[in-house]
């Protein structure tokens, strides 16, 4: 089974993934490779598609609201 990676949401650098010690034999830690990256995200799973899939989930855009209740009153 192939797990596909989205790359980071912050500075777009591929994902890694590395077994994660302290768990069980299949957790695994999903995070930014990026040396420089200034969020440097991880997520943990208990099994590589979990991680994979937290690692993936991404919001949605922002929520929009309308410019004259966006303003001071
Ligand atoms: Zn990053």
């Amino acid at each position: 089974m192939t797990i596909t990676l989205k790359p980071c949401p912050f500075c777009g650098a591929p994902a890694g993934m590395q077994k994660w010690h302290g768990g069980g034999p299949k957790k695994r830690l999903v995070f930014c490779e990026s040396d420089t990256c200034a969020v440097a995200p991880s997520v943990c799973g208990e099994t590589p598609s979990e991680a994979a899939e937290l690692w993936n989930h991404r919001a949605e855009g922002p929520a929009a609201v309308p410019e004259d209740e966006g303003g001071a009153r």
